[in-house]
């Protein structure tokens, strides 16, 4: 893809900084740093320079870079200023560049251009964006396999063996008779089951890095006073648990998030519902609720010298069905009773003491295990709702492809779909739609 439009931005994050970027790509790069700079730099080596506006007054000095497509981030001419941190002189030069014929550029732009030109396959460029957006370090590394084309890499390879068993199966067809044995012959049947395995661990993998993408969004139910920020606490031990407590309007559910072994821990308490429980008309009383309704697990604190209350009890059985429960029991220290495992009425039970830091392993174990989440973290790359969705498809076409092996037609046609599902990943054939929802998410300057 060539464009003649080049694109602009300011590539640091708002605010002021030691250092601030504006980037430019597409045609008009050299013209411009011919205009801004009185030169264009040498390919790819860092140039001290003063930037320039039309009647030659200094705006800033840094440092420019230039690179020539193809060899840049976008495949085009790209040019970056390296000036000053504060919002009122990247403004000048980024209006400099506007002047000189840039456009602003989009949010995720760069990057859609990168994929347009061949860069970047899909994934990679969906990367690119959870790198910048990872909460955990975990997230973080996973990310980067994706972006470094881990995740694509292994669907290639799929697509490939897939397209190697189509062919087999087309010249099978042009020997009607004994198309059967042809196939059985090289073994199409095998094929397809080692195809159907690789998948699975694909999936596997691809699952994990969407939960550290995704998180896990924890109902918290809790008296005041029994334990609750005191769990949250033990709870991230020393992952660099990024805390924040956005307590909303009186009525508004107060969430918190922490990581477990780089998990997203989204966490709704909801002691406002149970002051509350006879005026659920509320509106924030109703947004507790639809927060309610796409959680994953209700933690039920207790402690362990008390039950539940009848309110509790109330919020609890409003509850709906699919939202998995465990139930703790904190301050064991003052029961009596041992850290440990147990259940009722088929509902984990976790005894623990969330001061002395007992039982805690038990409770990150129960809440990951919840989940599905595996943690050795190997070989875990980012992965996204639409991949998984891509990947289930795949895997569908391919099962329907093991039950129709008899008739050769229909067993070409669910290959075929199978290896349309897996290039969606990468983007292979991806709708103008598809991107635009993509890159718009991104932030500008990426
Ligand atoms: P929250 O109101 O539910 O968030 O409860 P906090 O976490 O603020 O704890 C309330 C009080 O209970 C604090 O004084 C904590 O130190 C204490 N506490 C919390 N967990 C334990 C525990 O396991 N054992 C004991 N003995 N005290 C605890
Ligand atoms: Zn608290």
């Amino acid at each position: 893809m060539l464009t003649n439009e080049t694109i602009a931005a300011i590539a640091t994050a708002p605010g002021r900084g030691g250092v601030g970027i504006v980037r430019v790509s597409g045609p008009a790069v050299q013209a411009m740093a011919q205009s801004l700079l009185g030169c264009v730099p040498p390919v790819r080596l860092a140039t001290f320079g003063r930037f320039r506006n039309a009647i030659g007054e200094i705006l800033d000095e840094g440092i420019a870079l230039y690179f020539a497509g193809p060899h840049s981030f976008t495949g085009e001419d790209v040019l970056e200023l390296q000036g000053h941190g504060g919002p009122m002189v990247l403004r000048r030069v980024l209006q400099r560049c506007i002047e000189l014929g840039a456009r602003m550029a989009e949010p995720g732009e760069f990057t859609k251009r990168a994929f347009l030109n061949d860069k970047l396959d899909l994934a990679q460029a969906e990367a690119v964006a959870d790198l910048i957006d990872a909460s955990s370090e975990e997230a973080a590394k996973s990310a980067l396999r994706s972006l470094r084309g881990e995740f694509s890499s292994q669907v290639r390879q799929l697509v490939d063996q897939v397209i190697h068993l189509r062919m087999l199966v087309e010249a099978s067809l042009d020997f009607p008779e004994e198309d059967i044995d042809f196939l059985e012959a090289a073994d199409a049947k095998g094929q397809l089951k080692t195809i159907q395995g690789q998948l699975a661990a694909v999936s596997k993998a691809a699952k994990q890095g969407s939960i550290l993408r995704e998180g896990v969004h924890v109902v918290l139910v809790g008296q005041p006073n029994v334990g609750k920020s005191s769990l949250m606490n033990a709870l991230a031990g020393d992952d660099v648990a990024i805390v924040t407590d956005i307590a909303g309007t009186t009525r508004d559910a107060i969430r918190e998030q922490i990581h477990i072994e780089g998990v997203p821990l989204h966490i709704i308490d909801t002691a406002g519902l149970r002051e509350t429980i006879d005026q659920v008309e509320q509106i924030g009383i109703n947004r507790t609720w639809q927060a309610i309704e796409k959680a994953d697990i209700a933690l039920l604190l207790v402690d362990a010298r008390h039950g539940l209350t009848e309110a509790e009890q109330a919020i609890l059985d409003r509850f709906p069905d699919k939202l998995r429960r465990l139930k703790v029991f904190n301050k064991i220290d003052l029961s009596g009773e041992q850290a440990g495992l147990g259940e009722s009425n088929g509902i984990p039970v976790i005894y623990l003491s969330a001061k002395q830091g007992l039982g805690i392993d038990l409770l990150r174990a129960q809440l990951l295990a919840a989940v599905g989440f595996e943690s050795d973290g190997q070989g875990v790359f980012m992965a996204r709702a639409r991949h998984l969705d891509a990947i289930r498809r795949a895997a569908g076409h391919l099962g329907e492809a093991d039950m129709q092996y008899m008739q050769i037609e229909l067993f070409a046609e669910e290959l075929r779909l199978a290896q349309n599902a897996l290039n969606e990943i990468t983007g292979e054939f991806s709708a103008d739609d598809l991107l635009g929802e993509i890159f718009s998410r991104f932030c500008i300057g990426k």
